[in-house]
């Protein structure tokens, strides 16, 4: 395979059993590796015949990440680029389904002519080629491929001989595998026990792949005794044993690496000289507000249809952690299942007693949606401050349809085809859609603010760029209807065709957007409207609190006054 002079491979596999935080181990490492200066992309593989996970449930995979350029791709890739603050894109996730489609294409074309095509070499060939894409295509220094899935899985296999054999052709200065293990704490024995971590170790080795770092994830830090231990067993210096403990805080990943000089050992087995040391000052402080804000804490309500699963909301919670600590808050979610608010007992106020913010979520089919509508009348009624996100902003201009403009069976054409208000209706380029895979409306596309707005408080600029997921749009039939009774069309398409963004002209705080926000909030970029919904929040519950001290002063001694509210 044609390599690029001096880019190095780091592969990050996982064993003994899934959710270590591979990926998260993945953006930590490319974190600590950037910042002494070297140019770094992170890459995930997985190991499912899907072509992406755009037609998965989020019960099954979590949150579909949508990149730049409109792919839709793992989770993990999120972490990368709110770590890395690097965009990745349709390059930076394949998928076993992907390796397979292009080999079968490939056949049905004749470029195999005469050859019968099997896993061994064709499968692992493409594995290869496709390995050193973004290596060709970038000016790197490192490339990092997280594969998906636990060692011992008969799906990634062919990914593990694609790495072996890579290495093999390209040498161990250029290659190496970091094998991230589990090290269990047994409480009645006291102690942290290694024998997984061994036997996770023992498969990789029969797969022809001698882990060069072992990272131990495990609830308590590692001694030195146990370091060894795993060290001895498992064929690896006992430096290149890290230990990855249970963190307060996922952004404090990177700190503990960095103390176990994670990218030193890397840095040195991969002969990469150049470095300076890294400037991780900014990132401490960000922590510290995540850990010990000066504020307190608020309470924003998230009102969606997978919550039972809060990996299928990854990135607004997230984005929450930013918000919060650009604003000096710890924001605390209350999970509403929207389908809850269906049944005439559901008691809204009380339900919603004690929160400042409310973010209905996106989504896809009829579920919860009428759920969605009471909750989204509830804080618009209330004036509390209200965040629509996607399928929420399709959600607030219906509820704004029938409970303001008084079209009472306004809806969206994907939940109700025959209703006599369809103010959410298929574009007109999905229109002749057959197909369900990579066919919405995705990526990012340029948004046009109008002055005067909460939207332009926030983002202090008139032009700007969104990633999108959606099939539907509002109808801009009922533009007019809908601004003669107080909403405002803040955000369109340049064309002026396409709403993108709306709010409330006589309302504290109620933003909504056809948009995916959540998307591109980075530690070192918060989303302004995710910070300028927490502001609004925190303002609103400080508000509230003020005016129960205001009311109960008088009986409030000064110790008693730091709890009130
Ligand atoms: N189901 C809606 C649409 O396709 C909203 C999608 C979303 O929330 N991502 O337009």
């Amino acid at each position: 395979m044609a390599r690029p002079k001096n880019v190095k491979h780091i592969f990050v596999t996982g064993g003994v059993i899934s959710s270590l935080g591979k990926g998260i181990l993945s953006a930590s490492l490319g974190f600590l590796l950037k910042s002494r200066g070297l140019r770094v992309a992170i890459q995930k593989y997985d190991p499912y015949i899907n072509v992406d996970p755009g037609t998965m449930s989020p019960y099954q995979h979590g949150e579909v990440y949508v990149t730049d350029d409109g792919a839709e791709t793992d989770l993990d890739l999120g972490h990368y680029e709110r770590f890395l603050d690097e965009s990745t894109s349709q390059a930076s996730n394949l998928t076993m389904g992907r390796v397979y489609k292009s080999v079968i294409d490939k056949e049905r074309k004749g470029e195999y002519l005469g050859g019968t095509v099997q896993v061994v070499p064709h499968v692992i060939d493409e594995i290869k080629e496709k390995m050193g894409e973004l290596a060709r295509n970038g000016s790197l220094d490192v490339l990092i491929t997280e594969i998906g899935g636990t060692i011992g899985d008969i799906e990634s296999l062919p990914f593990l001989e694609a790495m072996r054999q890579l290495k093999l052709e390209i040498g161990e200065r250029n290659l190496l595998n970091i094998h991230l293990t589990y090290v269990p704490y047994i409480k009645a024995a006291c102690e942290l026990k290694t024998k997984p971590t061994q036997h996770s170790v023992k498969m990789l080795l029969e797969t022809g792949i001698q882990p060069d770092i072992l990272v131990c994830r495990s609830e308590k830090p590692l001694s030195k005794e146990i370091k060894g231990k795993v060290g001895h067993f498992c064929n690896v210096n006992e430096q290149d044993v890290v230990g990855m403990n249970d963190c307060e805080t996922i952004y404090e990943v990177p700190l503990l690496l960095l103390k176990e000089q994670l990218d030193l050992r890397v840095m040195k087995k991969l002969s990469l000289k150049k470095f300076r040391e890294p400037n991780l000052s900014y990132w401490r402080e960000f922590c510290d507000k995540v850990k010990h804000p000066k504020d307190g804490e608020i309470t924003i309500g998230l009102c969606g249809k997978y919550t039972e699963y809060p990996d299928a909301y990854k990135s607004i919670l997230e984005s929450f952690v930013h918000a919060g600590a650009a604003n000096d808050v710890k924001v605390s979610l209350r999970l509403f299942r929207a389908e809850d608010a269906e049944d005439p007992k559901f008691d809204l106020g009380k339900a919603l007693e004690g929160v400042s913010g409310l973010l209905v979520a996106p989504g896809f089919g009829d579920r919860g949606i009428e759920g969605k509508v009471q909750f989204i009348r509830y804080a618009r009624e209330n004036n509390i401050p209200f965040f629509g996100i996607c399928l929420g902003m399709q959600c607030a201009t219906i509820e704004f349809a029938r409970n303001v403009c008084g079209m009472t069976d306004a809806n969206s054409t994907e939940f109700n085809k025959r209703s006599r208000f369809p103010v959410i209706d298929l574009m007109e380029q999905q229109k002749k859609v057959k197909e369900k895979g990579g066919t919405m409306r995705l990526g990012s596309y340029p948004c046009i603010i109008r002055e005067e707005s909460k939207a332009y408080e926030v983002y202090r600029k008139f032009l700007i760029n969104e990633r999108h997921r959606h099939r539907y749009e509002f109808n801009n039939q009922f533009r007019k209807a809908f601004e003669e009774k107080g909403m405002i069309f803040s955000g369109t398409s340049p064309n002026g065709d396409l709403v993108e963004i709306v709010e409330l002209k006589d309302h504290r705080w109620f933003v909504a957007v056809q948009f995916h926000p959540e998307l591109k909030s980075r530690v070192q970029k918060v989303h302004p409207l995710f910070s300028g919904f927490v502001k609004a929040a925190k303002e609103f519950a400080q508000g509230t609190r003020q005016l129960t001290l205001e009311v109960e002063m008088p009986r409030l001694t000064s110790t008693e006054m730091d709890t009130a509210g």
